[in-house]
């Protein structure tokens, strides 16, 4: 099975919901870029996060979702499409340390002051940024905090995953529920209570099957699916923008990469693919104009 989002509308309580299975996703992540246990676990998140966020954008418009904090994680960045398609990195790749269950259980990687960043695109060329203070010390929670402070929107986020001694990811999935205008915001508060748990249960049973889970989040409650988005790990990053970037340089620099190193070597951010620009390619450069 692939990663999905699924949309949906509880009718009866005007709350949309969003669903996320992110396991195969958050895998890639850990792969590609070579992560210890909780920089992956931590990464994950995120990247389920994106995924959520995304899906509140229109059309093919993207959302980057930022962490910076002064625990040993460092810091997160998220860039992910309305289409599905999602990249990051986590700046620390090599965290690896004990967390206790409870809700201070990332605490350890987080530190003790931090904020979240969203930069999302409202329009053709117009973005918006809205930053919050990490309080709680849970993305999810202070994914909440971020949307209550940014567009007045009652908004629960949860997330899950479900590590093994062998493994750190398991599955990972995650909701988001936000309340319509026309919506009750007590109904809502009711609702959101005990969602993490609920999400965990589900996904027990249902860690592929969206929609399942869709009937576990808030039982005997009828809700509409308004489409499906597959989800996948994918990057903006190729040979040929290397290529323009080593353009960019210039011809002294590049005849300088040539004589001292032979070969350029430019490792993405995003996804950890490395691009070579052989000495081939660095003559054939400099030989063409750009
Ligand atoms: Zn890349």
């Amino acid at each position: 099975m692939t990663d999905r989002l699924v949309r949906a509308v509880f009718d009866d309580l005007d709350i949309k919901a969003s669903v996320a299975t992110v396991t195969h996703t958050a895998r890639t992540a850990q792969i590609a870029h070579q992560l210890e246990p909780v920089s992956a676990m931590m990464l994950g998140q995120w990247l389920c996060a994106g995924a959520l966020m995304a899906a509140l954008q229109k059309g093919n418009s993207r959302i980057n979702l930022q962490l910076e904090c002064d625990g040993p994680l460092r810091g997160m960045f998220v860039d992910a499409a309305a289409t599905g398609e999602i990249r990051g990195y986590a700046k620390n790749r090599y965290l690896s340390l004990q967390l206790d269950e409870g809700p201070f259980r990332y605490r350890p990687a987080l530190g003790n002051s931090g904020f979240i960043s969203v930069l999302r695109n409202i329009g053709d060329e117009e973005y918006y940024r809205s930053s919050v203070q990490l309080e709680a010390f849970s993305l999810a929670t202070d994914l909440n905090h971020y949307f209550m402070r940014s567009d007045q929107v009652p908004t629960a986020v949860a997330m899950h995953l479900a590590p093994t001694p062998t493994d750190a990811l398991g599955l990972v999935v995650g909701v988001l529920l936000q309340l319509l205008p026309s919506g009750n915001t007590n109904t809502f508060h009711a609702v959101a209570l005990g969602l993490e748990e609920r999400l965990a249960q589900a996904a027990v049973f249902h860690a592929d099957a969206p929609t399942e889970i869709l009937k576990h989040l808030i039982p005997n409650q009828p809700f509409t699916e308004h489409g499906e988005t597959p989800l996948q790990w994918a990057c903006t990053c190729s040979q040929e923008r290397v290529f323009n970037m080593l353009r960019s340089l210039g011809k002294q620099e590049m005849q300088e990469i040539l004589e001292t190193l032979g070969e350029a070597k430019v490792t993405c951010q995003f996804c950890g693919t490395t691009h070579i620009a052989t000495r081939q390619d660095l003559q054939l450069l400099l030989e063409t104009p750009a």
